[in-house]
């Protein structure tokens, strides 16, 4: 995955990444100093949906590229 800029704001770390399907988007993924991870992609915001019908939000493949990037 192509980070494209990254940069570190009050403790929070903020990549912006490429997406894989569509060149010209972007995706912003945020590391809080807690450790947390956050993206702004469909996949992350609304979560996968589960067989019971419920969704829950799991780390995304920007998400993981990037923790074993740094
Ligand atoms: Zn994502």
């Amino acid at each position: 995955m192509n980070i494209l800029h990254s940069k570190l704001e009050d403790g929070v770390r903020k990549f912006t990444v490429q997406s894989l399907s569509d060149a010209r988007r972007h995706y912003i993924i945020t590391r809080r100093a807690t450790n947390k991870w956050q993206c702004s992609c469909p996949r992350w915001i609304y979560g996968v949906k589960q067989t019971d019908g419920t969704r829950r939000r799991e780390s995304c493949k920007h998400i993981l590229a990037i923790r074993e990037m740094v």
